[in-house]
């Protein structure tokens, strides 16, 4: 009974804070949409001419292009486009999402620390060298980023290609684009926002207890889901493993949640043989 009040306080106070540490930097995310939003309609400006225009003047020129086989925007225009806006929005989206990992690494190694005894030792900070490690491999990585750039190229491509399909206007375009980052803004904020705290909240926790295991404490696991009818059943089946090893996979193949993106499952852990 301990055990289980011990669960749940875990679960409240690990949500709560991870909830506190996305909540901080969504605006910051957001921000990182709307300027990039800027920055790409400033480079599809350039490409203006390239567009049928209702004024006179301008549908003249266009046509007269079309004539002189010059040209219509075309995918390639597009392309150039998004690559120098990519090139230019890299290095913020990577600082804004390790402002979120190093704030959840932090403030996760911190609250691991409070589960155990204190005389127990143990400490935590971001110079650890295994903090360090995770930093090198999944902190703000390469991959991620560039899976973040890709989706709202795609986003962005889509209507593109609508637009040279049908003779859209510049104007209605870019309206167009406009409106796409208005609507994916908040959603993939938030995932971004809620994914990476989970992420190196987790690996806060874990980096902690694997210290105290190295001072030769055994250190045992447990999955928790948030036990409502949205958990999958893949998440289900971790939690039933019940108690783990702490180096032993759970039943999908991972060590600690989260399992996917938006994966609200969290990782206790306890001395094993001990009780509350
Ligand atoms: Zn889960």
């Amino acid at each position: 009974m301990i055990d289980k009040l011990r669960e749940a306080n875990w679960g409240t106070i690990k949500t709560r804070e991870q909830d506190a540490i996305s909540k901080k930097h969504l605006p910051k995310i957001k921000s990182f949409f709307r300027m990039q939003r800027d920055v790409y309609l400033k480079q599809f400006d350039s490409l203006k001419d390239l567009f049928p225009e209702s004024s006179r003047a301008t549908r003249t020129a266009y046509y007269f292009r079309l004539i002189e086989q010059e040209g219509r925007a075309n995918l390639n225009d597009f392309n150039r486009a998004w690559a120098v806006t990519e090139n230019e929005t890299t290095a913020t989206l990577q600082s804004v999402v390790l402002a979120v990992e190093t704030d959840a690494m932090e403030q996760g190694g911190d609250i691991a620390s409070k589960f155990f005894d204190a005389d127990i030792g143990g400490t935590f900070n971001l110079d650890n060298p295994r903090a360090v490690n995770w930093f090198s491999q999944f902190g703000g990585s390469t991959d991620y980023i560039k899976g973040i750039q890709t989706t709202s190229k795609n986003q962005i491509k889509t209507i593109v290609t609508k637009a040279l399909d049908e003779g859209w206007s510049y104007n209605k375009t870019a309206t167009q684009i406009k409106e796409k980052f208005t609507d994916f803004t908040h959603p993939r904020a938030q995932l971004i926002a809620t994914h990476e705290s989970a992420q190196a909240y987790e690996a806060g926790n874990r980096i902690f207890v694997e210290g105290i295991a190295d001072l030769g404490v055994i250190v045992i696991k447990m999955w928790m889901t948030s036990m409502d009818d949205k958990v999958t059943p893949e998440c289900a089946a971790n939690m039933a493993d019940g108690w783990i090893a702490l180096n032993e996979s759970h039943t999908s193949g991972h060590q600690n949640p989260p399992r996917f993106p938006g994966c609200r499952c969290y990782e206790i852990f306890k001395e094993k043989g001990r009780n509350y």
